[in-house]
C-alpha cells in the first residue's frame, strides 16, 4: 500500500465514507474500496450503504444509479467528466422520440445508460441478469432493448426470445475482433478465453465462456484450466489477479493495442478520489422527478434478480 492509499483510507474514516469500485477502475482504487464489482453487486451496495457519504468509483451512470437507489446519501465521483459511450449512444429525447412512434414497447434498459433513460424504461438489467430480467417480461409484449446492441444480440440467441435493439455499442469492446482474439488464441493454446456479452458474435463466438465480469470470477475460480485470456476491459484483470494469484489472466487484444482500456474508467484516479473526499465536491445530482420516475424500473430489476 503506498502513502497516498494509506491518507486516503484515514480521510475515507473520518469523512464515513463507503467507496464503491467497479471492476474497471485503476488498480490502486480497488485496493482501497471497500467493494469492487459489476453494476449489479454495486447497485446492491449502494442501495444498502450505511456511511455517510458514497465515493462511487466508476462512471456517471453508475453513480446516478447509487444516488438513485440510495437518495438520501450524498454521492461522489472522482471525476464528474467520467462519462461512457454506450451510455450517450442513447440520448433521452431520442428514446422519447422512438417511444412515441412506436407505443406499447416494453423498455428493457441495459444498466450502462443515463438516469434520464432509465426513467422512461420498464425494467433495467445488467449483464449479469440480462437473460433472467428478458425472461421474466410479459410474453405478449414486444420489447425494446437498449443501448448495446451486442448485449442484446446474445440475450435473444440465449433466451430465443426475438427483441428490438436499439444500435448503441461500447467502443471498448467492440475492438476486440476475431482476427486479434483469434491470434491471441493460437498463441496460448492451453488458455480459456472468457469474453463479455458486449463484445461482437464473431468474437463471442472464439470464447469458451461469455459472461458479465462478476461471473468470469466464479468461471476461472471453478475452471481446471491455469491460464486465461480475458476478452473486456483491462482494469478486470487486477481483481482476477488478486483473487487467484496461482492463475495467469492475459489480457485480450485489439488490433490497435495489447489491451482494451476504457478512456471513461481512467478518468478517476486515486488523487481525485482523494480530492473528492477532502472538498466533498464532486457531487451527483438527480432531479426528484427523475429519481422517482427511474427507481421503479432499477427496483423491478432488483427484485426480479432475487427471487
Ligand atoms: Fe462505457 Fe464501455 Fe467504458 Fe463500460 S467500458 S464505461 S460500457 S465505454
Amino acid at each position: 500500500m503506498n502513502s497516498l492509499q494509506e491518507k486516503f483510507l484515514d480521510l475515507k474514516r473520518d469523512r464515513k465514507a463507503v467507496v464503491l469500485a467497479h471492476n474497471y477502475q485503476p488498480k490502486e482504487i480497488q485496493e482501497v474500496a471497500d467493494y469492487v464489482g459489476d453494476s449489479l453487486g454495486l447497485s446492491y451496495e449502494a442501495q444498502k450503504a450505511k456511511g455517510e457519504c458514497i465515493l462511487f468509483c466508476g462512471v456517471h451512470f453508475m453513480a446516478e444509479t447509487a444516488k438513485i437507489v440510495n437518495p438520501e446519501k450524498k454521492v461522489l465521483m472522482p471525476d464528474l467528466n467520467a462519462g461512457c459511450s454506450l451510455a450517450d449512444s442513447c440520448p433521452a429525447d431520442e428514446l422519447q422520440a422512438y417511444r412515441n412512434q412506436n407505443p406499447g414497447l416494453y423498455i428493457v434498459s441495459y444498466v450502462n445508460c443515463t438516469a434520464a433513460v432509465k426513467a422512461q424504461s420498464d425494467v433495467i438489467c445488467t449483464s449479469g441478469n440480462a437473460e433472467r430480467i428478458v425472461q421474466r417480461v410479459p410474453k405478449d409484449r414486444e420489447i425494446l432493448f437498449l443501448p448495446d446492441r451486442n448485449l442484446g444480440d446474445w440475450v435473444m440467441e440465449k433466451t430465443g426470445r426475438k427483441m428490438r435493439l436499439w444500435d448503441g455499442d461500447c467502443y471498448v469492446h467492440m475492438e476486440f475482433t476475431a482476427s486479434s482474439i483469434d491470434r491471441i488464441r493460437r498463441e496460448h493454446p492451453e488458455a480459456r478465453v472468457v469474453a463479455h456479452p458486449e463484445c461482437t458474435r464473431a468474437v463471442r463466438a472464439l470464447a469458451d465462456e461469455v459472461c458479465s465480469t462478476e461471473k468470469m470470477v466464479g468461471y476461472c475460480k471453478n475452471s481446471s484450466a491455469r491460464t486465461f485470456i480475458v476478452v473486456t476491459e483491462e482494469g478486470m484483470l487486477h481483481r482476477l489477479r488478486r483473487e487467484m494469484p496461482d492463475r495467469e489472466f492475459i489480457a485480450g487484444p485489439t488490433d490497435r493495442c495489447a489491451c482494451g482500456e476504457c478512456r471513461y474508467m481512467k478518468m478517476n484516479t486515486l488523487e481525485k478520489a482523494y480530492g473528492a473526499l477532502e472538498s466533498m465536491s464532486s457531487e451527483v445530482l438527480l432531479s426528484q422527478e427523475v429519481i422517482e420516475k427511474a427507481k421503479a424500473p432499477i427496483e423491478r430489476m432488483l427484485d426480479w434478480s432475487r427471487k
